[in-house]
């Protein structure tokens, strides 16, 4: 069993201008963990969950899925092992939101067929997890950025990747709901078995909720490792350019990362 759910070698990648935006990344993504890609704006983070998901193309480098070249696979392969939650949304406006969570099912579908009392169950269950239920006979641009947020979370759980990759999933969400989902994903880990790709800006929820960190800085991996290995005064400082402690949360036996003005 391929321990790794995604393994990069070498990735390089540039839009159409001259200027490289990832240089060189060799990273692993280990199965059923939970990976958050931190780094400043600017930093390369979407970019690379682009290269994931393949809706761009590396320059050249290597990219394996389960063990797989990632260019091998078949469309609805890739859509049957990864899911993916973007931060811009456009096109699903005019949907019903219990319409676009059925959207994550069609990659199970042939040509024609309905959906069955299996995908009303398992969506019924996706939009009960995020507390989108209520919603389900609205439309999209009916609601608030942290409910179609949830709703978007919602799709993805549908399809049941195995495979979860989150571009700043709780940046719309109330306190409340930043926790519930947080928790939510790593349910998936632990119990699923989801391997958990999710870039985080807020760094005491990238502490507390994720296996392993990477660090960007203008497209290059700065560091990688344990929450505990990457979040360090010196590694924050260089990157972000700003001070922060880290004090000892003796309670709760965690920590706090906190900007020392
Ligand atoms: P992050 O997600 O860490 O904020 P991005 O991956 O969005 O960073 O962007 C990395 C760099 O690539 C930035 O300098 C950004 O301006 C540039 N960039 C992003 N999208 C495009 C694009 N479509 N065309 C050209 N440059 C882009």
């Amino acid at each position: 069993m391929n321990a790794h759910a995604y393994s990069i070698k070498k990735l390089n990648f540039k839009y159409d201008t001259n200027r490289m935006i990832l240089n060189d990344l060799t990273l692993d993504f280990k199965k059923g963990q939970i990976t958050g890609i931190i780094g400043p704006n600017g930093s390369g983070k979407t970019t690379l969950i682009k290269n994931l998901s393949r809706i761009l193309q590396p320059d050249s480098g290597e990219l394996y899925l389960f063990g797989k070249d990632l260019a091998k696979y078949k469309q609805k392969d890739l859509a049957l092992t990864t899911g993916v939650v973007f931060q811009e949304r456009d096109s699903e406006f005019q949907f019903t939101v219990f319409d676009i969570v059925m959207m994550g099912r069609y990659p199970y579908k042939k040509k024609f067929e309905v959906e069955n009392a299996e995908d009303y169950a398992i969506v019924t269950d996706a939009l009960e997890k995020t507390n989108t239920y209520q919603y389900r006979n609205r439309y999209l641009d009916e609601l608030s950025g942290g409910e179609k947020q949830r709703v978007l979370i919602a799709r993805a759980l549908a399809q049941e990747p195995k495979v979860l990759i989150l571009d700043e999933p709780i940046s719309h969400l109330d306190l409340h709901y930043q926790v519930e989902i947080l928790k939510m994903i790593q349910e998936l880990a632990k119990l699923k078995d989801m391997s958990i790709i999710v870039i985080l800006h807020d760094l005491n929820f990238a502490y507390k909720f994720c296996d392993q960190l990477i660090l960007l800085n203008e497209g290059a991996v700065f560091d990688q490792g344990t929450p505990e290995e990457v979040i360090t005064k010196e590694n924050i400082n260089t990157v972000y350019k700003v001070q922060i402690e880290i004090i000892k949360d003796l309670k709760n036996n965690g920590y706090h990362i906190i900007p020392a003005y």
